[in-house]
């Protein structure tokens, strides 16, 4: 039987699917629900103080990226700025071309957009966009050579994470965009546009556009411990897109609907001590994450870590690991009761036990690809957080593992649908 903790702890280790909103941040937001609650379209001296806490938020986030505020999109979260930048560049530009090159280990947000343009639309008998995925190698990186050997003369926009959400892996963005300007130069033109997805990247790595050389850029505030339902999107001056929501026309007519002051005002706080504390919170968290995976490597057998090494290519608060011969689900409801929070790497709905896009991505065979959990470490993680996990999982895992009808020789390893 599994041993019972005397006193349950809480230990929160799924920072990157959101992360609670830090006191700092809630500080400065909670004045714009009760006080100042003007809508920053109204002329009168409420309204147009909120326009101008707008603008100077826009400023914080546009200094911290290397652009102008008028660069800024305020939008209602990473789904969003992702929807936006796609379909606003292919709607925008479909007279151009209608090729679009991305990842398969893009997060829901990006590949569903670009599945959903495949389709023909109307007007009736209109053609739907090819996409091009290129292949990503056993560790989820993408080759900046082969994104460019895929460029064709109708490619108007490349769509590719900075940093992925269950592997942590960190893409090559800046070298991808040097390879798209020494096409733009040798074609003479100013197509394919780039676009990256940098929610899990703004709290950890260098979100410079310059030195990016991205074209848009999206970034939410529910990973980097602001509030939730609000993003941005970075547009570089002199990119056109489409809006995908039509209304009174505010963020310069491209997201239209009164803006969430309050959550803007978060979001810029909460991306600015992100990008303070970024340089010693990584090193922090990475210590974390290189002891936790020391500890699973010597106390449980038959694992496997998914995604790039712990060091430079890799989120330093990400660890995804495979425990063979085990249910993903059964081990995150077993971990539940002990008051640890993690995620699978598996699974995403309940009726599919189906391994993740982006392992199978990988190309892992479909057992180490099965029973993976994802640890995502935050600011209120410590290494005595880690020990009490430790404490518990080699003996849950080797109960479930006699427990698995694999182990019991009824069933056979199954095999991808
Ligand atoms: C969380 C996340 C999103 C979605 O952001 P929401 O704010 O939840 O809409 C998109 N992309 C990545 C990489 C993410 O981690």
């Amino acid at each position: 039987m599994l041993p019972k903790p005397k006193k349950v702890q809480e230990v929160y280790l799924d920072h990157a699917a959101t992360t609670y909103v830090s006191l700092e941040v809630f500080k400065v937001m909670k004045p714009y629900f009760t006080e100042h609650y003007g809508n920053p379209s109204s002329l009168y001296r409420l309204g147009r103080q909120a326009n101008q806490t707008l603008l100077e938020s826009r400023k914080i986030i546009a200094g911290l990226i290397h652009a102008q505020p008028g660069n800024i999109i305020f939008t209602g979260g990473g789904t969003e700025s992702d929807n936006l930048a796609i379909y606003g560049i292919a709607r925008a530009h479909e007279q151009k071309g209608k090729h679009i090159i991305s990842i398969g280990i893009e997060h829901h947000a990006v590949l569903h957009p670009l599945e959903d343009l495949k389709k023909a639309g109307l007007p009736a008998g209109r053609q739907g966009f090819e996409i091009t995925y290129i292949k990503v190698d056993k560790n989820g990186l993408v080759n900046p050579a082969e994104v460019a050997k895929a460029i064709r003369p109708d490619t108007v926009l490349i769509t590719i994470m900075y940093a992925n959400n269950e592997i942590g892996v960190v893409e090559p963005i800046a070298e991808i965009g040097r390879e798209i300007l020494k096409y733009r130069k040798i074609h003479n033109t100013t197509y394919p546009y780039f676009h990256t997805d940098a929610c899990q990247a703004a709290g950890y790595l260098d979100l410079d556009v310059e030195k990016l050389h991205v074209d848009l850029m999206t970034v939410n505030g529910s990973k980097i411990y602001g509030p939730k339902g609000v993003g941005f999107l970075y547009l570089r001056n002199g990119v056109k897109i489409k809006p995908i929501i039509l209304g009174g026309g505010q963020e310069r007519n491209l997201r239209s609907g009164t803006e969430n002051v309050a959550g803007i005002v978060g979001l810029a706080k909460a991306f600015e001590l992100a990008q303070k504390n970024r340089v010693k919170e990584s090193d922090r968290v990475q210590k974390l994450a290189q002891y936790l995976w020391q500890q699973i490597e010597a106390k449980i057998p038959k694992i496997k870590l998914n995604g790039p090494e712990i060091g430079e290519g890799r989120l330093p608060n990400n660890l995804n690991v495979t425990f063979m011969d085990v249910e993903g689900e059964a081990l995150l409801l077993y971990l539940d009761e002990y008051g640890i929070m993690c995620s699978t790497g598996s699974a995403c709905t309940s009726e599919s036990l189906e391994p993740s896009h982006v392992l199978r991505a990988l190309g892992l065979p479909y057992e180490y690809a099965h029973g993976s959990l994802r640890f995502s470490l935050g600011k209120v993680n410590t290494k005595a957080d880690l020990d009490y996990l430790m404490k518990y999982l080699p003996e849950i895992i080797k109960v479930l593992r006699e427990m698995s009808p694999v182990n019991l020789g009824t069933k056979k390893h199954a095999q991808y649908k």
